[in-house]
């Protein structure tokens, strides 16, 4: 038997299913009546070298629905657990199943997994399906931020399955085929170490290390090393979160990727408007996951993911407390300082001193102040095109405006200031209330704005592109703006 692999495979492999038994349930996708595929992304099934979905669309249909399941897949839900705003619960895979995984064309192997694709083991009350709707919105979103150079989990298809599925309204089926370093989560780790023997954690923490932080093989230290470095990666992806002004909406420690990319597109939305206690999600009335509370919630989090590795730090109790506090410790002097090197990208400032901090702040305070807009802001400073605009005339932004003048001419010769501020700030994101109305439009069957929105945002820091007034948010749109999970 030849192994080489057949240009027309898809050559599914299943490491997970090696792993302790109480790490996932063997379930295949419910079949759906009538799937018709709404977008599939060509350049991403490039390169996961997908080449018979791009040579026989008919394939897309039957397998990226659920109805056929590829050769070599045995399809399994993951069990996990996690803290929802604050609380613990039992959770797992309630309407995705991991078909297997791909090894892209960069040697890396990624998960696929339908999501929305039926009841499984972990369903409780849930009916395992997801409105098309919603997965369209997951589906743009990733894309977008994939493009913002945010790590992101990537999204392979959305297919309309032909079914109504009942929220308030009976809707629009869909599934999703989603790609991702894995989905292993804070939570899978809170589900191990509940749940299964010190043994299994040992393993489980090995596969994890084996598959998303090789480098750290040989350290005689594993849970410490993995501990800090899965810190560093939730650090950078925060960070840039708050670079373009996203606001995921629903961090609870399920949610929250060991592999470091934003996963789980629910409620999420992007701030327009500078305020840094913004929260679109019609269930976070506490204001926990607002945009500038991710700092903290991602402290947060990573504390409860130490708690999973206590037991094997060492055996005692009292010093493995000691070591992760003191890995902990560590979050926020390193998080301050990657986002004061972020903020000072931002404004064309490539090697960030101390004494940027107060210009850093006082802008932050004037945005707050005047209401203006987090992204267009930037861009109009790069271009030095403020017209119009109440807040320029202020003597407060003139007085700001020239400190950072003369910042930014110590720094770098100014085609150089431009350059880092073009790599930073997006001129284009995916604006609520364009993705809103997109959706509206593909849920009747007119694919064309989304089409349009998506070609948008998979170029954000084209600088000639003409966007007309595609950025500008309509009056009050904010206001009453609110974002759902689950549906
Ligand atoms: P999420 O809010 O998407 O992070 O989901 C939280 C938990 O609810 C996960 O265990 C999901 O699998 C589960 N879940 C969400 N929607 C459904 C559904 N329609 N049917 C079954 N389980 C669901
Ligand atoms: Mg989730």
């Amino acid at each position: 038997m030849s192994l080489s692999k057949k240009k027309s495979d898809i050559y599914i492999q299943n490491s997970y299913i090696k792993l302790p038994q109480a790490l996932y349930s063997k379930v295949y996708p419910e079949p759906v009546k009538n799937p018709k595929i709404t977008i599939f992304n060509e350049s991403l099934a490039k390169d996961l070298e997908l080449n018979n979905f791009l040579e026989n669309t008919k394939l897309i249909k039957e397998y990226l629905s659920g109805n056929k399941i590829p050769k070599g897949s045995i399809p399994i839900s993951q069990a996990y657990a996690g803290h929802q705003f604050g609380h613990f619960t039992m959770l797992g895979d309630g309407r995705a199943v991991l078909i297997g995984e791909l090894t892209s064309k960069q040697n890396q192997l990624v998960d696929l997994q339908l999501k929305g694709s039926g009841r499984t083991p972990y369903s409780r009350q849930g009916d395992g399906r997801a409105t098309l709707v919603s997965m369209l919105r997951e589906y743009i979103i990733s894309e977008a931020m994939y493009y913002l150079n945010i790590p992101t989990t990537r999204s392979l298809s959305v297919i309309k399955t032909g079914e109504k599925v009942f929220r308030e309204d009976k809707l629009n089926g869909g599934v999703l085929t989603r790609i991702a370093s894995s989905h292993i989560r804070v939570g899978t780790f809170e589900y191990v170490a509940r749940t299964c023997s010190k043994n299994d954690l040992i393993r489980f923490t090995k596969y994890v290390i084996k598959r998303h932080f090789p480098s750290l093989l040989g350290s005689n230290q594993l849970p410490v090393e993995l501990l800090k470095e899965v810190m560093l990666r939730q650090i950078d992806l925060i960070v840039n979160w708050l670079r373009v002004g996203f606001i995921h909406g629903v961090m609870n420690t399920d949610n929250m990727s060991i592999p470091g990319e934003t996963i789980d597109y629910g409620p999420c939305a992007f701030m327009n408007k500078y305020n840094p206690d913004t929260v679109f999600s019609s269930i976070d009335r506490n204001g926990r996951y607002s945009f500038l509370n991710q700092p903290n919630i991602g402290y947060w989090n990573l504390s409860v993911f130490a708690g999973t590795l206590l037991s094997i730090m060492s055996d005692d109790k009292k010093k493995s407390l000691e070591i992760a506090k003191e890995v902990l410790n560590s979050y926020s002097e390193e998080f301050s300082y990657k986002w004061h090197v972020m903020m000072a990208k931002k404004l064309g400032i490539n090697q960030f001193v101390e004494n940027d901090k107060k210009m850093i702040l006082k802008l932050l305070d004037l945005m707050k102040k005047y209401s203006i807009d987090y992204t267009n802001f930037f861009v109009k400073l790069r271009w030095d095109a403020f017209t119009g605009e109440g807040f320029c005339d202020t003597i407060e932004f003139q007085d700001w405006y020239k400190l950072w003048k003369q910042r930014v001419q110590i720094e770098n010769n100014s085609s150089e200031v431009f350059k880092i501020m073009e790599s930073q700030n997006p001129i284009v994101i995916p604006r609520n209330h364009l993705v809103e109305n997109a959706l509206l439009e593909v849920d009747k069957g007119d694919n064309n704005s989304f089409n349009k929105l998506l070609k948008l945002v998979s170029d954000p820091f084209n600088y000639e592109l003409n966007i007309n007034n595609m950025q500008t948010v309509p009056d009050n749109f904010d206001e009453t703006y609110k974002t759902f999970c689950g549906t």
